[in-house]
């Protein structure tokens, strides 16, 4: 290098890629690592199921219900599953928990379909299943695909039938139809975002009447017949379900080079299993470890399984009184002291769609976690805010150990926004930055990462649990 080159290497801010120089061992580790990703993303694609796959996780790592335990001492392992769809985890630390705690925070839902409470009905001998749309998704890329159900029904009498159909290979698929283009003038002056309506996302689900017989709605009535020798279940059953309809294809490996993982949910998924995978390998943490995995992040964490709920409050406070030490006040005064990464994707750039972004400020897929000091729109109004001094701690962490990272705003000034969780717990005072993997096509049925990404979270969030 000339003294030139030395001194651009030494004063600029690296940008290249981390797969620019990878030994051929640590990239085995990383593909290895993702084929895991792969199989969880497979297995789980609600809310529900990620919490079922995260509590088999955690109890075959010796992690057990905090109603188990009658008081807790440090290196104890205890969760706290919040109506089977939000979950909290913790590692109890060598430090007293007063001194604050460290708390990785991911979510499990994902954007998706949502039955209606009377869904089912039967117009022109066919039987279709309305649905209502859960999150921000671009309503034309649900149609034409493959869709499973998933869910459960709930009977008056307190029975839960659960419902799986689409997933394996013997099951029948669903789909959302589309006008073919030669009928479609009309629908093509639409815009974009009305080019299919809310109203206009009705899943096909029959077209056999009962017995073949020609009464009024024979063709809904025979899909009832189905369920009802299936589930025990009759139309009304429907009100007291909670039944999405999400891609049925699985996820994959993706490119030539294979670098990439193509899926559903990656949304918040990749944060889900990178932090769970790292607080399954720390062993006796000094700072209190915590994990968080939410619900209803997508339409505003309201509601008692969301971040917004106190139900997180809880869990911290049934340590205290399981530690013996809880008093008034005590709970703020962790808050205050405690520390947080906000596990949640990023905004890929995508070159293709290059003037939704500012190059400088944006998040490139295969460089490392992606750090946002803040989210919001239009002058990071709704904002969460890092301080300087948290997110130099952050870096500071990332830089010993070795973690790549990139810092990101998400897209062009003016154009849009987002946020996250990360504001309901800085609300409460503890210091947070958002940090997760960078997504290409954010909130489609397939989402795409890089197999880097993944693995620098992996390290990134055990780093921050261990430092
Ligand atoms: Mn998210
Ligand atoms: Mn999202």
């Amino acid at each position: 290098m000339t003294e030139t080159e030395k001194l651009k290497d030494a004063l600029f801010r690296k940008t290249k890629t981390g797969w620019e120089g990878i030994e051929e061992g640590l990239k085995e580790n990383i593909f290895n690592f993702c084929d895991g990703y792969i199989e969880f993303l497979n297995k789980s694609k609600t809310e529900r199921e990620i919490i079922k796959s995260v509590k088999e996780i955690a109890q075959s790592n010796g992690f057990r219900n905090i109603r188990e335990f009658s008081n807790l001492k440090s290196g104890d392992k205890v969760y706290y599953i919040n109506r089977d769809k939000s979950m909290y985890l913790a590692i109890i630390g060598e430090e007293t928990i007063e001194n604050g705690i460290n708390i990785i925070g991911a979510h499990a839902d994902s954007p998706r379909l949502d039955l209606k409470p009377n869904p089912l009905y039967e117009d022109s001998g066919l039987a279709f299943l309305k649905t209502h749309y859960y999150g921000g998704i671009k309503k034309y890329q649900w149609t034409t695909i493959p869709l499973s159900i998933h869910g459960v029904i709930v009977k008056a009498n307190g029975e839960k039938v659960e419902i799986n159909i689409g997933e394996d290979e013997n099951d029948p698929i669903f789909t959302i139809t589309d006008l073919l283009p030669h009928l479609a003038s009309e629908q093509m002056e639409r815009k974009l975002k009305e080019g299919i309506k809310g109203e206009e996302l009705n899943l096909l689900v029959g077209s056999i009447p009962y017995n073949g017989e020609n009464v009024s709605e024979a063709v809904k009535l025979n899909i009832l017949k189905i369920l009802n020798n299936k589930y025990g279940i009759t139309e009304v059953d429907f009100v007291s379900s909670e039944i999405e309809l999400v891609p049925a294809f699985n996820s994959k490996t993706m490119g030539l080079d294979r670098s990439m993982v193509a899926g559903y949910g990656q949304d918040d998924k990749v944060c889900v299993y990178t932090s769970i995978k790292a607080l399954m390998d720390i062993e006796k943490p000094r700072t209190t470890a915590v994990c968080i995995v939410s619900d209803k992040e997508e339409i505003g964490s309201m509601g008692n399984t969301g971040m917004e709920s106190h139900v997180f409050d809880t869990f911290i406070s049934e340590i205290l009184n399981r530690l013996e030490i809880n008093r008034p006040n005590l709970l703020d005064k962790i808050f205050v002291n405690s520390k947080m990464l906000s596990a949640d994707v990023d905004a890929a750039y995508d070159p293709t769609f290059a003037s939704a972004y500012e190059k400088n400020n944006a998040g490139y897929i295969g460089r490392g976690l992606g750090l946002n000091k803040y989210t919001g729109a239009r002058g990071k109004s709704g904002a969460s805010d890092a301080n300087a001094e948290f997110v130099a701690q952050v870096r500071g962490i990332f830089e010993e150990n070795n973690v790549k990272y990139e810092f990101a705003e998400l897209g062009r000034i003016d154009i849009g926004g987002g946020g996250t969780i990360a504001y309901i717990l800085a609300n409460k005072g503890v210091d947070v930055i958002d940090c997760g993997v960078p997504v290409l096509s954010m909130h489609a049925p397939y989402e795409v990462t890089s197999k880097f990404d993944i693995y620098e979270a992996y390290k990134g969030y055990k780093a921050f649990w261990e430092n």
